[in-house]
């Protein structure tokens, strides 16, 4: 599978701002890890297409990013949590 030299490129330069970490999660980025590029303000908003615009996310973390997931109200917690 043939990734684009350009995502390469831009990939590498936002891991090297980022310094290796996922700024959803906070963890670092490993080999077997699947990346996603995430436009920070999204282009529907008028997001732009440039460095300061995208930052590198876990592909899960930026599923979780663009499906909105958000905590909710403990008020609809009918499964106990088990920790
Ligand atoms: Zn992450």
């Amino acid at each position: 599978m043939g990734e684009h030299p350009e995502t390469t490129t831009r990939v590498a330069t936002l891991l090297k701002k980022q310094k290796g970490k996922c700024t959803h999660c906070g963890m670092y980025f490993q080999e077997e890890d699947v990346l996603g590029i995430d436009h920070i303000t999204p282009k529907s908003l008028g997001g732009k297409d440039e460095y300061k615009n995208l930052q590198i996310l876990h592909r899960h973390c930026h599923d979780e990013k663009t499906t909105g997931k958000q905590p909710r109200s403990k008020d609809t917690g009918l499964q106990p949590s088990s920790k």
